[in-house]
C-alpha cells in the first residue's frame, strides 16, 4: 500500500498521488486541517525526513525548523499571506511562475550533506466548486546554485579586498576604458578619491594636464606602437608579465607634488583569452631617483667645491670639441694652478685651505659665462673651458680677470690671505684638436707661466703670447694715458681745390707712449673701442679740438671747419649726442664748424637708428661727413637717406688715380653723383700732383693728403693757417 494513501481518499486522486510521487520536485501536501497528507520521495531526499514520520501529523514545520511555526503551506491555507513578510523577512519574492503565489529562499542547516538552500512556494488546493481542501508546497533544492553564487560573490569581494588593500597603488579599466577600481594606495599616492574616478574615463587627469591615453589605455587598444610616441626612451616590455609594459617618468603636476613614478600595465583577459580590461600599477620612485641623481652628481663632481670633476670635464670638453669642429668656432682650455697653496695649507691648517679653495672656485665661476665650465681636477688645480670665445683677446681678458679676482684678499678667520695663481692656456684648433692634447698643452703653458714668475699667464703658442702681451700692455697703457694726459691731437688741413685755401682740418689722435714713443690710432683705437675707453677718449678729443681751434678764429676771420672722428661705439649708446651737446654749449661757435666723421659701418648696421641720430646731431649744429667712402660697399644713392654734408673718398681709390683706369672711372662717377646730390666731395690721401690734377679736373671740391700737408701739431698748424691766409 502506498505510504501516502491517506491523500484525499478519492479514487481519482490516485493519479495525482502518483504524479506527485513521481515528480523530482520535492513537494508535500497538507489538508484543510493542516495534516500532512502527502510527502513525496523527492521531499524525503531533500529534507532527510521519511514520509512515515510526518504524514498524518500536523507538524509540516518539523523537518524544517527547530521550533513550531507555520510553513508557507500553512500560511497559504489560512490565507495569512500578509504574514509571509514576518516569517520570511528579506527572503521572499513573488513567484515568477504562479501568479499571486510567493516564493521564499532559505537555508536549512540541519538537512543532509551540510544543509541545503531551498526555494519554496505554496499554493491552495481547491475542489471544482472552490472548496478549499488543502495546500501544496513545493521545494526546489537551490543549494548548488546558491553555493556558486556565494562563491563568486566571495571571490569578487576577495578580489576587491585584495585590490583595495594591496599596498601597491593600482587602478583597473574595463573594455570601454572606464575605471572600475582605484585602490586605496592609489588614492594616497595621487590624492584622487576612487569615488570621483570609478565609473569615469578620467584616468589621464591626475597625471597630465591634457587628455591623452595612459599606459593601460594604449595596452587595451593594442597600440603598443604608440608607446614610443608617448613614452620616448622610458618604456620597455615587462620582464615579469606576458604582454605587460613598464615605464618610468617624472610627473611635475601631481596633486601630491612632483614625483617620479614607475608604472606598469598588464592586460586582463577572460576565459577565452579576449582582452577585457587592463590593470596599471604605480610606484613612487622619487626618493630612489633623487638618490640616483645624487650618486650621479657625486660621481661627476668634486665633493669640496661641487665643481665638475675630471671625468665630467673630459665629457664636456669632448662635446665642445665636436661642436667647435662643426661650427668652426674657437675653444680655450685653461689650466689654473694656485701659487704656494701648500704654504697656506701648512700654516693655516687644512680647514682654512678648504675654505680658500671653495672661495676661489666661486670667484673663478664668476669670471666665466653660462656655457663655460670650471672644474677642480686636483688639490689646488682647476681647469676652465671657454666655449666659443670671440677671439684670443677675449680669452686673455678672461684669464687676466681670473688672476685679478683670485688676487683679491680673502678673509680666513683672522687672516687676510692674498692668493695667487698661474694660468696656462691652450686654444682649439691651433694648439690641439683633441681633449688630451689641449689639456696637456694648457698644462705645459701653465708651467711656462710659473717659470716666468708667479701670478701670470701664458698661452701655449708663442705668437699669441706676444700678441696678447702687447694687447694687454696697450689696454693697461690706455687707462693711464688718459689719466696722465699722454694724448695729443694733430691737425691735417683740407684745401679748397679752386682757391688753394685751407677750409678746415681733421683732428687726428696721437699717443705719446712713455717707452714706445708716438703710437698711431690704428694700433689702439679698436682696443679702446673694445674696452669702452673710446667714449671718454672721444670726449677728450672733441673738447681738445674745440679749445685749440678757438685761438685760430682770430687768424682767419673766415669760417673754419674742424673735423673729429667718431667711432661706432660712441654711436651705439648715443653718447656722442650728449657729449656734443655739452661741448658745444661750453664754447663760442662763431665761424667755427664742428664736423663729425663717421664711417659706413655706422650707418649700415642700423640705418633707421643712425638716420635719426645723425639728424639730431645736425639739429644741434654739427656738420656731418661720411669718412672712408667706398670701403663699405654702400652707394651714394643710398647715402641720400642720411643728412651728410660731405663725402670723403677713401684714399685707396685716390691712390690709384693716374695709374688705374677702373679707379679713375669709379672716382669720376662718385664725384659726378655726389655733386649732383648736393654734397661736398673731398679726396683723402692725395700724395701726388697727378692725383691732385685728376681730382681738380673732375670737379672734386677739397683735398687732404701728404702732398699738401702732413698732420701737424697744433702750433705748426696755426703757423700754416697764418701763411695760407
Ligand atoms: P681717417 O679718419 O681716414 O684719417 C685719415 C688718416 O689718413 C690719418 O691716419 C692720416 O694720417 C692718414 N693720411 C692723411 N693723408 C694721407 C696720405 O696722403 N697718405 C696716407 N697714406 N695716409 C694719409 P691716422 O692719423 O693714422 O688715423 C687713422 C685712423 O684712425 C683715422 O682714419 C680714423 O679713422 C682713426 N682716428 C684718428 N683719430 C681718431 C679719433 O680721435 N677718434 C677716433 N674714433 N678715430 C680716430
Ligand atoms: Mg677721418
Ligand atoms: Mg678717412
Amino acid at each position: 500500500m502506498n505510504k501516502n494513501s491517506a491523500l484525499l481518499g478519492a479514487a481519482g486522486d490516485t493519479l495525482l498521488t502518483q504524479a506527485l510521487e513521481g515528480t523530482p520536485v520535492a513537494s508535500f501536501v497538507i489538508n484543510k486541517d493542516h495534516i500532512v497528507v502527502h510527502w513525496n520521495h523527492a521531499c524525503e531526499m531533500v529534507t532527510g525526513t521519511p514520509a512515515e514520520r510526518i504524514v498524518g501529523t500536523n507538524k509540516s514545520w518539523k523537518p524544517f525548523y527547530p521550533t513550531e511555526r507555520p510553513t508557507m503551506a500553512d500560511l497559504v491555507l489560512d490565507e495569512l499571506t500578509d504574514e509571509i513578510p514576518r516569517y520570511y523577512r528579506g527572503k521572499f519574492h513573488p513567484s515568477p511562475v504562479v501568479e499571486g503565489a510567493w516564493e521564499a529562499d532559505d537555508f536549512f542547516p540541519h538537512f543532509p550533506n551540510g544543509g541545503k538552500w531551498l526555494s519554496f512556494t505554496a499554493q491552495l488546493l481547491k475542489k471544482e466548486d472552490g472548496e478549499v481542501v488543502g495546500a501544496i508546497e513545493t521545494l526546489r533544492d537551490i543549494t548548488d546554485q546558491k553555493r556558486s553564487e556565494l562563491q563568486s560573490r566571495e571571490s569578487l569581494s576577495l578580489l576587491n579586498q585584495i585590490i583595495d588593500g594591496c599596498p601597491v597603488p593600482m587602478f583597473v579599466i574595463n573594455e570601454d576604458h572606464v575605471i572600475t577600481h582605484w585602490n586605496k594606495a592609489c588614492e594616497s599616492i595621487i590624492d584622487k578619491s576612487s569615488k570621483d574616478l570609478v565609473g569615469t574615463k578620467d584616468q589621464w587627469k591626475p597625471f597630465y594636464d591634457h587628455k591623452r591615453p595612459v599606459l593601460a589605455d594604449l595596452l587595451l587598444n593594442s597600440e603598443t606602437g604608440k608607446l614610443a610616441e608617448y613614452y620616448k626612451g622610458i618604456w620597455n616590455k615587462s620582464p615579469l608579465v606576458e604582454g605587460g609594459w613598464e615605464a618610468t617618468d617624472h610627473f611635475p603636476n601631481l596633486q601630491t607634488g612632483p614625483k617620479w613614478l614607475y608604472f606598469t600595465a598588464a592586460p586582463i583577459r577572460n576565459a577565452t583569452g579576449h582582452m577585457i580590461g587592463a590593470v596599471e600599477t604605480l610606484q613612487d620612485v622619487t626618493a630612489q631617483k633623487h638618490y640616483e641623481q645624487k650618486l650621479e652628481h657625486q660621481a661627476k663632481h668634486d665633493a669640496l667645491t661641487q665643481l665638475p670633476n675630471r671625468a665630467l670635464f673630459a665629457d664636456r670638453l669632448n662635446q665642445a670639441i665636436a661642436h667647435a669642429e662643426r661650427d668652426k668656432t674657437l675653444l680655450a682650455v685653461m689650466f689654473i694652478d694656485l701659487d704656494d697653496f701648500k704654504t697656506i695649507n701648512d700654516t693655516l691648517g687644512h680647514h682654512a685651505g678648504d675654505d680658500l679653495l671653495v672661495e676661489l672656485s666661486e670667484r673663478i665661476k664668476n669670471c666665466i659665462r653660462v656655457g663655460d665650465t670650471v672644474c677642480r681636477i686636483g688639490g689646488d688645480e682647476f681647469v676652465v673651458l671657454l666655449v666659443s670665445p670671440e677671439s684670443d683677446g677675449h680669452v686673455a681678458d678672461v684669464t687676466q680677470r681670473i688672476i685679478d679676482d683670485i688676487a683679491e684678499p680673502i678673509n680666513l678667520g683672522h687672516e687676510n690671505i692674498h692668493a695667487r695663481c698661474s694660468i696656462g692656456v691652450a686654444l682649439y684648433p691651433e694648439d690641439g684638436l683633441t681633449a688630451p692634447k689641449l689639456l696637456m698643452h694648457a698644462d705645459s703653458a701653465m708651467y711656462t707661466a710659473k717659470a716666468k714668475g708667479k701670478g701670470g699667464f701664458c698661452f701655449f703658442t708663442d705668437e699669441i703670447n706676444q700678441e696678447t702681451h702687447t694687447r694687454l700692455q696697450i689696454e693697461q697703457g690706455l687707462y693711464s694715458a688718459l689719466e696722465q694726459g699722454d694724448f695729443e691731437l694733430y691737425y691735417q688741413p683740407l684745401f679748397d681745390l679752386s682757391s688753394g685755401k685751407i677750409t678746415g682740418a681733421e683732428a687726428l689722435l696721437r699717443w705719446h707712449h712713455p717707452e714706445q714713443g708716438i703710437i698711431l690710432p690704428g694700433e689702439f683705437i679698436s682696443i679702446a673701442e673694445q674696452i669702452g675707453l673710446i667714449v671718454p677718449i672721444g670726449d677728450w678729443v672733441l673738447k681738445t679740438a674745440l679749445t685749440e681751434a678757438q685761438s685760430w678764429m682770430a687768424i682767419t676771420n673766415k669760417p673754419l671747419r674742424i673735423s673729429v672722428n667718431v667711432s661706432a661705439r660712441q654711436f651705439q649708446n648715443a653718447e656722442i649726442l650728449k657729449s656734443f651737446r655739452e661741448t658745444m654749449h661750453a664754447y663760442k661757435k662763431a665761424n667755427l664748424h664742428i664736423e663729425l666723421e663717421v664711417t659706413e659701418s655706422i650707418v649700415m648696421d642700423d640705418p633707421e637708428r643712425a638716420s635719426k641720430l645723425l639728424q639730431k646731431l645736425k639739429d644741434q649744429g654739427a656738420h656731418l661727413a661720411m669718412d672712408d667712402f667706398g670701403t663699405g660697399h654702400s652707394s651714394l644713392a643710398y647715402l641720400r637717406r642720411f643728412p651728410f654734408d660731405m663725402v670723403k673718398i677713401d684714399r685707396s681709390f685716390v691712390h690709384d688715380l693716374g695709374t688705374n683706369r677702373e679707379a679713375e672711372a669709379i672716382v669720376r662717377a662718385m664725384l659726378e653723383l655726389g655733386t649732383a646730390l648736393g654734397m661736398r666731395m673731398v679726396a683723402e690721401g692725395v700724395e701726388t700732383a697727378r692725383q691732385k690734377e685728376f681730382l681738380e679736373m673732375e670737379g672734386c671740391h677739397e683735398v687732404q693728403g701728404f702732398l699738401l700737408s702732413y698732420p701737424l701739431e697744433a702750433e705748426a698748424f696755426r703757423t700754416l693757417l697764418k701763411e695760407n691766409t
